[in-house]
């Protein structure tokens, strides 16, 4: 396989042939966000909030799953990508309707800090049916809230890529999808055990672990 030649927000970048512009842009020290990238593991290109501008291209590209391609032109902070982040982010934030005012693991809530980082408030879109959840805490290594779940599928990815487990899919449809094991049957300690990857790679706090563990 060979080299491919590219520029990213003006540096010159070579790198291996089959490289995606995310893994392109940290070769040469510049930084895409992501939220649903797991890195290593196939990208599901689920949140867009990694898109780029590719010059040629009328629309945004998602950096984490676009190939690089000889003479390739790429702009990955231009007013017009920021303001497609601010509302992918905005979007996300409408359906993160969990409490996180009142929890400690607040601060590690990526999605708070991109919403930070873009400076993007309370989201300005009604949902008719918001999506609340009771929090289950069935599972003696797994506290699920998923109110605050944004459907990023990086658990699921998780779960399976890494931990080999397949325990969990997304369930349903539309409005009603969710994060569910089985056919939406409780998660019990006889399905998932305590190899806690899926909260290591939950991005919004929608799985931790019981203070206990
Ligand atoms: S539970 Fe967490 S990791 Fe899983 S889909 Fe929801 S936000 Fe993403």
């Amino acid at each position: 396989m060979g080299n491919v030649n590219l520029i990213i927000d003006e540096k010159k970048v070579r790198v291996r042939e089959g490289s995606t512009i995310l893994e392109a842009a940290e070769a040469c020290g510049i930084t895409i966000p992501t939220f649903c990238h797991i890195k290593g593991v196939l990208p599901t290109g689920v949140c867009r909030v990694c898109v780029v501008e590719v010059k040629g291209s009328k629309t945004l590209m998602g950096a984490c799953h676009t190939p690089v391609a000889e003479g390739m032109v790429v702009s990955t902070h231009t007013p017009r990508v920021v303001a497609a982040r601010k509302v992918i982010v905005e979007l996300m934030l409408t359906g993160h309707t969990g409490d996180c005012v009142n929890d400690t693991n607040a601060e590690n809530c990526k999605l708070h800090n991109l919403a930070s980082d873009y400076e993007v408030g309370a989201p300005r879109f009604n949902v008719k049916a918001p999506r609340f959840y009771p929090i289950e805490e069935s599972n003696p290594y797994v506290i699920r809230d998923l109110s605050k779940c944004v459907l990023c599928r990086k658990c699921v990815t998780a779960c399976r890529e890494i931990a080999h487990k397949n325990v969990l899919s997304i369930g349903y449809r539309g409005f009603r999808s969710k994060v569910v094991s089985g056919y939406d049957e409780a998660l019990t300690a006889e399905v998932c055990r305590d190899c806690l990857i899926c909260i290591e790679h939950c991005p919004t706090g929608a799985l931790s672990r019981p203070v206990k563990v």
